[in-house]
């Protein structure tokens, strides 16, 4: 049996205009501010009217550390979204937007997959409404303003050895990774060594993804630390007075945009941060306003749960003050397999050995979500490979590990095959089981809270912190900064900084290279191997087989 494209199927969505689904959520035409017929920014009016309104329940959808086999969290957060609402609740989701540079280099988009997709996929996945190129535009603005103060006779005494504003592009360009500018001349300014980072990559992006309103907006762009002076102390975009003209480029990138699922269920696409030296996860204005709209409103970390799912709890729950009252780990048979010592190209043979081997990976996923207090559904993304005998397998382990697993087919059958996994979920949030709280406070030292994510959620030995970290760490608790969380970066694929480790590795420590302090958006990075801010094409780039049709559709992008 063949199966459609992403793309195919999109194409047939039977859309309603963005006005109804607003209706649906009890937003007005006059608080829709339509970008053509099947997109649409909430207005500020709008949101500041409901802020007295109860919270919905929240749902994480997170999952097990990623493979080559793919998870899908995406699809299944836009499958239970349609789930819920098949089943007669009311319920929203809320998931990130598409950074374009990717798209062109391997496929794979941000929409979801099969018949658990929001449309318009093509837009979400390029140009959107064009919150990216905002942001884009608000970073550049202030790389052209430093440049610009230095070359007017730098009154600040910015040391250009030191400027720590990379400059951006929505594009995966590794030529751009490091750069000498200024070059040419007197009239160019001062040579300096610069690089460029992916948009998704910039604080910006990170800080409107976390900012309550404009004002909050305005004051964490302020924030941010441009470069150091030759006494070491920081210059802030404040000291460059950039924040108010960035916030007026950033005005309506900051405004929720909402869409619908191929069922015509609502969603707000917004905001898209990296998931390592960012937190991962969708803009807190969408999150917390779905939340007033929506009796149900289901979300996605990035990444696997050790990552996406803690920087979500520690990062975003904690500066939003909102908590999950269930959380969704996704796991497939597949990746089980994978997990349990199978190459990708065995996967189609069944083998319930191999998924009963990768199943202490899930495991301890499921344990560490609980010591967040919040109960766990696992959700089996169902792959028309699976067999019966490794569905029964992964749902065996999880039974012992005092949770549930439930077979979900939304990518095959969109709502119908995922409202199991819908009545499952709504009966745990109505349960009213969660009493969530971070699994650190605020007032620990920046140290250990790199400590105790290494113990309790990687099981490390240790996190490995030189005294040159450590040194830096105990400066910026003098500067004030000691009460921020930290953000973790390290390998997606494994618990610990080896991506080769599967499984649930233990016996193995976790090196910190390198701290961050993002000041603006509030978290202090903490980096575990190589990270990579500015990715790359691949050999053959998936931008070399996308092209118009002759019916102007837009073909090759998934
Ligand atoms: P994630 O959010 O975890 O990165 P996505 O939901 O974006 O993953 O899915 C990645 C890809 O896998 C998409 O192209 C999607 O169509 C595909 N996919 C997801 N679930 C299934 C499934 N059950 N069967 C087949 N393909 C799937
Ligand atoms: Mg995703």
């Amino acid at each position: 049996m063949s199966y459609k494209s992403d793309i195919e199927i999109a194409r047939e969505a039977q859309k309603r205009p963005i006005m109804e689904i607003g209706e649906k959520i009890g937003i007005g035409s006059e608080d829709l501010l339509p970008y053509g017929h099947d997109k649409a920014k909430v207005s500020q009016s709008f949101i500041n009217s409901v802020q007295d309104r109860p919270n919905g329940k929240l749902i994480l959808v997170t999952a097990i550390n990623p493979t080559p086999a793919g998870e899908g969290k995406t699809t299944t957060t836009v499958g239970l979204g349609d789930g819920l609402n098949h089943i007669g609740k009311k319920a929203m989701v809320c998931i990130r937007e598409a950074s374009l540079g990717p798209n062109f280099g391997m496929k794979g988009g941000a929409a979801g997959g099969g018949y658990s997709q929001v449309v318009p996929m093509e837009d979400m996945n390029l140009h959107f409404t064009g919150d990216f190129h905002a942001i884009t535009s608000a970073h550049s603005l202030l790389s052209a303003m430093l440049d610009n103060h230095i070359y007017w006779g730098n009154e600040l005494d910015i040391d250009t050895r030191r400027v720590v504003w990379r400059r951006v592009v929505d594009m995966n360009d590794r030529a751009l990774r490091q750069i000498t500018c200024s070059l040419g001349g007197v009239a160019n300014g001062f040579p300096r060594e610069a690089g460029y980072d992916i948009t998704v990559a910039s604080e910006v992006m990170a800080i409107l993804c976390l900012a309550k309103d404009l004002k909050d907006l305005e004051k964490r762009l302020g924030d941010m630390i441009v470069a150091y002076k030759r006494d070491r102390s920081p210059v802030f975009c404040r000291d460059i007075k950039a924040e108010g003209a960035m916030t007026v480029l950033l005005k309506d990138a900051m405004q929720p945009n909402l869409v619908q699922t191929l069922e015509n269920n609502p969603a707000f696409v917004h905001g898209g941060p990296f998931a390592n030296i960012a937190h991962g996860c969708n803009s807190v204005i969408a999150t917390t306003t779905a939340l007033k709209l929506a009796d149900y409103v289901v979300t996605e970390a990035g990444f696997g749960a050790d990552l996406g799912a803690e920087k979500f709890m520690n990062i975003k729950c904690r500066k939003a003050g909102i908590a999950p009252s269930v959380v969704v780990c996704v796991a497939t048979v597949r990746a089980m397999k994978m997990n349990g010592g199978i190459a990708k190209a065995d996967l189609g043979i069944e083998n319930v050995d191999a998924v009963k081997a990768g199943c202490p990976n899930l495991g301890r996923h499921i344990e560490n979500l609980k010591s967040f207090g919040v109960p766990v559904v696992v959700a089996i993304n169902h792959f028309v490979t699976d067999t019966e005998a490794e569905v029964q397998a992964i749902k065996d382990f999880v039974a012992g590990h005092d949770a549930e697993a439930v077979l979900s087919r939304h990518w095959e059958l969109g709502s119908k095959g995922s409202a199991d996994l819908a009545r499952k979920v709504a009966e745990v949030a109505e349960a009213g089981l969660a009493n969530f709280a971070p699994i650190y406070p605020d007032e620990m030292s920046l140290a250990d809270k790199v400590q105790t994510i290494a113990k309790n959620i990687y099981r490390a030995d240790q996190a490995v912190m030189d005294q040159k970290i450590l040194d830096q760490l105990k400066i910026w608790e003098d500067q004030g900064y000691g009460h921020l969380p930290v953000c973790m970066a390290k390998t997606q694929y494994s618990f610990s900084t080896d991506p080769n480790q599967r499984g649930a590795p233990t016996g193995f420590s976790v090196p910190v290279r390198e701290v961050r302090l993002s000041a603006g958006a509030g978290f202090v990075v903490v980096v575990c191997g190589e990270i990579m801010t500015m990715p790359g094409l691949p050999r053959v780039p998936s931008a070399e087989s996308i092209h118009l049709n002759d019916a102007g559709q837009i073909e090759g992008l998934f």
